[in-house]
């Protein structure tokens, strides 16, 4: 069957939106069906010939914020039992949190691969070099990706299927 890529990385870092440019029209019509769930996890996805299942496992982010600190570490094991490569999600504009420390430690205990995208990276100008902060998580090149301005969506797919 075909490899699953897991989409995690803490709350409002743009998961859903990189998971909705790489899912594509399809999404778009699921959300036009009436009794739908609007945040839809999974999406079948092609990249160079390359098929697989991306999930967003923050698709149900609900809850006060101790409760969402839970859901992102379980988020991270879920995507580390069932993905064949994470896609660890992270935001230029604030920076390495701690929250985003907390994932990479969990990340960093798994053999499974794990591609670092640094989200938000909008304009090359501004933000390329804010993107060298990411390295102190340990998990590797941070690559640069806009999931709104669809920029460095290619390398970053690249580096994903590279895994597979
Ligand atoms: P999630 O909580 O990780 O799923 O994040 P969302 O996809 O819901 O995005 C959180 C916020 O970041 C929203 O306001 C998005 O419009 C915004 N956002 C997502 N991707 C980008 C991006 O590439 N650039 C900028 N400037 N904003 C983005
Ligand atoms: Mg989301």
């Amino acid at each position: 069957s075909k490899p699953i890529v897991a989409v995690v990385g803490r709350p409002n870092v743009g998961k859903s939106t990189l998971f909705n440019r790489l899912a594509g029209e399809r999404i778009s019509i699921v959300q036009d069906t009436p009794g739908v769930t609007r945040d839809r996890i999974y999406a079948d996805v092609e990249w160079l010939n390359h098929k697989f299942t991306l999930i967003d496992t923050g698709g149900m982010e609900i809850g006060s914020e101790e409760i969402i600190q839970k859901q992102i570490l379980q988020q991270a094991e879920i995507a580390i039992e069932t993905a064949d490569v994470i896609l660890f999600v992270t935001d230029v504009k604030a920076g390495v949190t701690d929250d985003d420390r907390q994932v990479a430690n969990k990340l960093r205990r798994t053999k499974k691969p794990v591609v670092l995208a640094v989200n938000k990276v909008d304009s090359v100008k501004r933000d390329t070099m804010d993107i060298y902060e990411f390295y102190e998580l340990a998990i590797g090149d941070p690559m640069p990706i806009s999931a709104g301005q669809a920029l460095g969506l290619g390398d970053m797919l690249d580096q994903v299927v590279a895994h597979f």
